[in-house]
C-alpha cells in the first residue's frame, strides 16, 4: 500500500508541532476530546437545519478506553465522522481545520461554537504515541476508512469496517522513557484527573470504560462467592459548569462548594461576584474575594490570575491580564465564546479582549467591596486584615496612578475610636478649625498613645490615625491629602496649632536671654544627634518631645536611612 506525505512540507512541521507548540504531552487527551465534542456538535447542527433529522441526546458521548494489556489508550466518539477524502484533507494537512470550513461553509450563527480553529490540536497525540489509528465514518456516507500514522514520514488511508458514524483515535503509546512515564496515561485514576482539569465543562458526556468486579450472580448466596471483572462505564465530568448557570439557581453553598471544588482556596470566600456579559464582547465569570491571604500571598511566588476557559475548555490556569495588581488576591473563572487563540491555547492573542474583560472585573470587584464597606463593616474589616497592604501598595504602586480610586478602601486606626476607620470618616468629623489629617507613626498603638506629641493633638480633641504598619507613611507620602485636608505627622514641626490659652503669654517667636543660653547648653550636650532645640507652647503634661523639619515623621527618615541607596 502507498504510504502518502503529509501535504504541508511537512516533516519539520510536523516536528514543530509535536515538540515546540506545547509546552505540556497532558493536553493531547484536551485537543482530543474537543475535537470529539466539535464532531458532536456538527451532528447537532446538521440535525437543527435539517427536519428529517433528529438528535437524541442519549446517543452521543464520548468514551475513553485506557487498556493497560495493548497498552493503547482510544478515545471514540459518535460524532459527524469523516469521509475518506475529509480525512486526507483534515488529518492529511497540517494545519487545516475542518471545523474552521465548517463554520465558514455554514455561515454559522453567532451562538453555536465549535472549539476547533486552528488545525493542529490532532497532532498533539504524537506527543506521547508512536502510532495513531483512525477508523471513522462519516454522517452522510456507508462505508468507513482508517488513517494510520506513526508520525512524520506519513500516513495510510483504508476502508475500514466501522458501520456506526463516528470516529475512534486508538492512540499506540511511547515506551516509557526515563523522563517520560506513559504508562500513565493508561491509568484510570489520572484520565479522571485529565478529563476534571481541561474537559469537566464538555457538553457532552465523557464516559471511561473501567473494569470493575462484581459478585457473580448465581454464587450470591453460596458461602464462597465468586467473583468477576466487568467493564463499566463512568461519566467524568460534570458538563454544565456552574457559571452558565442562572443566578437565581445558586445558593451561597453552591459558590462556596465551587470554589472549594476548584482548589481556589481552603478558606470560606468573603464574597463573590457572578457576571454575566453579552455584547460585543459575551464572557460569563464567577470571582472571589477569599477570606484569608494564601500564605505565600505577600511573597515573590504568589501569581495572581483567574482561570480562563474557551466556551468551557481551559485555556490558561493563570490568566494574569484580568486582574490589577491592588485586586491580586481575587481568585475565580473566566469563560469566553469569543477569546481569540493563538494556536496553541496555551497564549491568547487579543490583548485588548482580555483587557476589557479586566477592566469590567476591576469595577465590579470595587463594588463589591464599596458595598461590603458600607453594609457589613465586620466582614470588610476581615477583607482588610487580609488585603489590606495590598491594598496600601495599590495607592503608591505606578506612581500613585491609582490612588484616587484606591483610598477610600482604606482603614486606619482611629485615636478616637479606639478602631479602624475609613479617611472619608476621620474628615466627616473634623472640627472646623482643625486644619490637617494627623498621623502619629510607631510600631504599636499603645507606644504611639504615650508621645508627648500625641497628647498635644489629643488635648486639642482632634483624631489622630496611627499608623503602625512600615508601609502606611507611603501612603500618605503618596495621598498628599485627602478632600483637600494634607496628612500632617505629629512629629512635624508646624501642626497648625494655636497655642492653648494658658500659655498664650509665651510667645513661640520670642526666647529670653536665659531660655537661649539653656538651649544652647542643651543642644552641646545631645550633640548632632538633634540639628537645633526649641522651646514650645504646645506641651501639657510632657518637657518635651521630638520633631522634624521636614513633612516626614522621624520613622519615615529611619526608615528611609534604612534602605540601599539607589
Ligand atoms: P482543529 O480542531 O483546530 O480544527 P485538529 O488538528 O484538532 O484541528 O483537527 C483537524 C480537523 O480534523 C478538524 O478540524 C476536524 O475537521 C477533523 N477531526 C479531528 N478529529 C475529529 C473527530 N473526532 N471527528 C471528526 N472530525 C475530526
Ligand atoms: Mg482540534
Amino acid at each position: 500500500m502507498e504510504k502518502k506525505q503529509f501535504k504541508s512540507e511537512s516533516k519539520r512541521l510536523m516536528d514543530l508541532m509535536i515538540h515546540s507548540i506545547y509546552t505540556n504531552k497532558e493536553i493531547f487527551l484536551r485537543e482530543l476530546i474537543s475535537n470529539a465534542s466539535d464532531a458532536i456538535d456538527k451532528v447537532y447542527y446538521k440535525t437543527l437545519t435539517d427536519k428529517d433529522k433528529t438528535f437524541n441526546k442519549d446517543d452521543y458521548y464520548i468514551r475513553i478506553h485506557p487498556n493497560k494489556d495493548n497498552r493503547t489508550l482510544t478515545i471514540e466518539d459518535t460524532g459527524i465522522g469523516m469521509t475518506a477524502a475529509e480525512l486526507e484533507d483534515n488529518l492529511g494537512t497540517i494545519a487545516k481545520s475542518g471545523s474552521s470550513d465548517f463554520k465558514d461553509d455554514q455561515e454559522m450563527e453567532e451562538d453555536f461554537d465549535l472549539i476547533g480553529q486552528f488545525g493542529v490540536g490532532f497532532y498533539s497525540a504524537f506527543m506521547v504515541s508512536d502510532k495513531v489509528e483512525v477508523e471513522t465514518k462519516s454522517f452522510d456516507e456507508e462505508t468507513s476508512s482508517v488513517w494510520v500514522s506513526e508520525g512524520a514520514d506519513g500516513y495510510t488511508i483504508e476502508p475500514g469496517t466501522r458501520t456506526t458514524h463516528g470516529s475512534k483515535i486508538t492512540l499506540y503509546l511511547k515506551e516509557n522513557s526515563e523522563d517520560n512515564n506513559y504508562d500513565d496515561y493508561l491509568e484510570p485514576y489520572r484520565i479522571r484527573q485529565l478529563v476534571e482539569h481541561y474537559s469537566n465543562f464538555i457538553r457532552y458526556p465523557i464516559k471511561m470504560v473501567e473494569e470493575k468486579s462484581r459478585v457473580k450472580e448465581d454464587t450470591k448466596d453460596s458461602e464462597n462467592p465468586e467473583y468477576e471483572t466487568y467493564l463499566a462505564d463512568d461519566v467524568l465530568n460534570s458538563m454544565i459548569p456552574i457559571w452558565r448557570k442562572n443566578k437565581n439557581e445558586l445558593t451561597d453553598e453552591d459558590y462556596n462548594n465551587f470554589y472549594h471544588d476548584k482548589r481556589l482556596g481552603f478558606d470560606a470566600p468573603l464574597a463573590h461576584v457572578h457576571l454575566s456579559i453579552e455584547g460585543a464582547m459575551s464572557y460569563k465569570a464567577i470571582l472571589y474575594i477569599p477570606g484569608q491571604a494564601p500564605f505565600d500571598y505577600y511573597t515573590r511566588d504568589y501569581e495572581k490570575g483567574l482561570e480562563l476557559y474557551s466556551n468551557g475548555v481551559l485555556i490558561m490556569e493563570k490568566c494574569s491580564e484580568l486582574l490589577p495588581d491592588y485586586f491580586s488576591f481575587v481568585k475565580g473563572v473566566v469563560d469566553s465564546e469569543d477569546i481569540s487563540l493563538n494556536i496553541s491555547r496555551e497564549m491568547l492573542q487579543q490583548d485588548r479582549q482580555l483587557r476589557l474583560i479586566s477592566r469590567k472585573i476591576d469595577t465590579r470587584i470595587s463594588e463589591e467591596l464599596k458595598k461590603m464597606l458600607a453594609n457589613d463593616r465586620e466582614t470588610y474589616e476581615k477583607f482588610f486584615t487580609a488585603f489590606g497592604n495590598q491594598i496600601k501598595v495599590g495607592t503608591y504602586d505606578k506612581w500613585g496612578q491609582d490612588k484616587e480610586k484606591l483610598q477610600d478602601f482604606l482603614l486606619f486606626y482611629s485615636s478616637k475610636e479606639g478602631k479602624m476607620v475609613t479617611l472619608k470618616e476621620y474628615v466627616e468629623r473634623m472640627p472646623e478649625d482643625q486644619k490637617y489629617i494627623y498621623y502619629a507613626t510607631g510600631s504599636s498603638v499603645s507606644q504611639l498613645e504615650k508621645l508627648p506629641q500625641v497628647s498635644i493633638i489629643k488635648n486639642k480633641n482632634y483624631e489622630i490615625l496611627y499608623l503602625i504598619e512600615t508601609i502606611d507613611e507611603f501612603v500618605t507620602q503618596t495621598l498628599k491629602q485627602y478632600q483637600d485636608k494634607e496628612f500632617r505627622s505629629v512629629s512635624s514641626q508646624n501642626l497648625g496649632l494655636e497655642a492653648p490659652e494658658e500659655n498664650q503669654t509665651d510667645d513661640d517667636t520670642k526666647t529670653s536671654e536665659v531660655d537661649e543660653k539653656l538651649l544652647a547648653k542643651m543642644k552641646d550636650l545631645i550633640g548632632d544627634e538633634v540639628v537645633k532645640v526649641k522651646t514650645t507652647a504646645h506641651l501639657k503634661d510632657d518637657v518635651a518631645y521630638l520633631s522634624t523639619e521636614g513633612d516626614l515623621s522621624i520613622e519615615m527618615e529611619m526608615t528611609l536611612n534604612t534602605m540601599p541607596q539607589g
